[in-house]
This record gives structure tokens, sequence and C-alpha cells, in this order.
């Protein structure tokens, strides 16, 4: 062999064993972290997920940096929720030149109307709904039917953007919705635990009316805690009243909400101070999948509503 020959086969085997894992085909951004979950679910391999908004942060009171416009620049698709959460997307798109594509992915989910959301109240409550975007209550990663929708909606938008895979990206979708109707059908077994009249859900945050109406739960919104204004100790007074009245059998704090005023209901009503619920996709660990933060909340409900066992 001639020294150069030599030399070829030498960078031809030194560049097999140095060449970098193969590059993933798409890049796509998520502005919430229920949809990086979403992502990972139905691209796989092929798709690296940037996380705009990372686990654990608050989705009501997020807004890009330049850093994260910086790097939003090198993705092909941008997820968004949809459905008025993300309010600078207007401004986002003006942002981006790169010609991505932003995907509001709430868009393809039937919304909850504010009077929908209201229905699902004590009638007395409704006024308190607060929380909600634009006449719309944007938390539509709170049902499982809305999951599996949107697991079709991105496999979809992957797709488009990468057809050399769209059989991988349709297969991962449905592999994933399997796995949320076996969710849901356990879901429903371990609701079916909690007499029908005392399947109320009484927190201070307004996030859970696509989870209610598809358990069939009541929204119970404690009246002066909206997360947004600081409770008086009159507000205080009106949810004891509230929570009297409506007879629930306990109150649930939710991540990311301060627990003091409820952990005072609850103190002053004697009605249980339940578990912590995750409501926003705002888990961290094991609580910021969907089915993670999804099968706590379940628990969560059926331990503190479900009769204990004799
Ligand atoms: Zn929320």
């Amino acid at each position: 062999m001639s020294a150069r020959n030599f030399f070829r086969c030498v960078v031809a085997v030194a560049g097999c064993l140095w060449a970098p894992a193969a590059e993933a085909a798409l890049k796509v951004a998520a502005l919430h972290p229920l949809l990086s979950d979403l992502a990972r679910r139905v691209g796989g391999d092929q798709v690296t997920v940037l996380e705009v908004v990372k686990a654990g942060t608050d989705v009501h009171h997020f807004s890009p940096s330049t850093h994260d416009l910086q790097e939003m620049g090198s993705a092909s698709l941008v997820l968004a929720s949809g459905k008025n959460l993300e309010n600078y997307l207007g401004k986002l798109r003006d942002n981006l030149t790169g010609g991505q594509l932003i995907l509001e992915v709430g868009a393809s989910i039937p919304s909850l109307e504010m009077s929908e959301a209201a229905a699902l109240m004590e009638a007395a409550e409704a006024g308190a709904a607060g929380h909600v975007h634009g006449g719309v209550d944007p938390h539509w990663w709170n049902s499982v039917e809305n999951m599996q929708r949107a697991a079709r909606t991105v496999a979809s938008a992957f797709s488009k953007a990468d057809p050399a895979n769209a059989s991988v990206y349709d297969a991962n979708a449905s592999d994933y919705n399997k796995k949320l109707a076996d969710l849901k059908k356990w879901a429903r077994q371990e609701v079916a635990k909690i007499p029908a009249a005392d399947r109320k859900l009484a927190t201070a945050h307004l996030s859970l009316g696509y989870f209610a109406k598809e358990f069939g739960f009541r929204l119970i919104p404690v009246q002066g805690l909206n997360p947004e204004v600081p409770a008086t100790s009159k507000d205080v007074a009106a949810a004891v009243d509230t929570i009297r009245k409506s007879k629930v059998r306990a109150v649930f704090p939710e991540r990311g909400v301060n627990p003091k005023h409820l952990a005072k209901i609850s103190e002053e009503t004697g009605v249980v101070f339940g578990g912590e619920l995750v409501a926003d996709g705002n888990g961290t660990g094991a609580l910021s999948t969907f089915t993670g933060a999804f099968e706590n909340n379940i628990k969560t409900i059926v331990k503190a509503l479900a009769p204990s066992a004799p």
C-alpha cells in the first residue's frame, strides 16, 4: 500500500470512528413544557426539541428573551399552546426572520367558552371565573382527549416539515395515543370511586375546566383567591362561605399558586386540605410530562374525595 493510500485509509476509518451522532432531521421550539413533552413523544429520535419555556416555568407570565429569540432562529417550527395563552405571538412572528412556522396547537382543539366553563360551576360562583384569556379557557392540556388530538396535530405538522419521516411521526403519535387511551380508562375507573355528589373541585386557580368536562366534575372557584390579586381577609371570609355552601369535601392547592389562603380556609372550614395539583403543565421531574402530571392529579383528587377503604 502506498503511503498515500494508507493515509486515505486511516482518514476513512477515523472518519467513521469520529463521526458525530446523526443529526435529528427536524428542530422544533416549544413554548410550553407539555408541548416539549409532546414533541418528544411524536418526534422520537428524528426531532431535536428546544425547550424555550422550561419545566416548572409559570406559563401565564412568560415572554421570550432576546436569547430565546436567537435560539428559536435555528428551529424550523415553533409550537405554541394557542387559545390566547401566549399574548406575545404577534411580536414573535415579527421577530422571527427565518420563516419559521408558528403552530398554535390549541387551535385544533374545541375551546371551552366562558359560558360553558360557567355552566360547570356552581351558579353563585360563576362570576369568579377569572384567569380566562379573551373569553376562552386556555388550559386545554388538562384533558386526555385534547392531548390525543394535539398529538395528531403535531404529527401532521412534523410530517409536513419533514416528509421523509412522516410514517415515523404517524406511528409515534398512534402509539402515544394508545397509551393515552389506557390512561383515560384507568382515570375513569379511579374517578368512579368518588360518589357523584362529591365530584367537586375547589381550587384557587381556575384551570381545570377541560378536565371537569371530561371526567364529570363541578368546579368551585374559590372567590377572591385569584392568583393575580392578593386576597384580603374579606376575600378569605367569602371563600369560607363558598366552601361551606358548596359542601365540598376538599380544597386543592396548585403548583405555582401560594397555598396560604387555601390552607387557612381548610383550617376554618375543617374541609380536607388535599395534595398539590399540577394544572399549568408547570411540574418538574416526573411531573413535567403530561402523563406524570395527569396521574398525579387523578391520584391526588381520588385520595381526597373517595371514601377511604373500610
Ligand atoms: Zn393556568
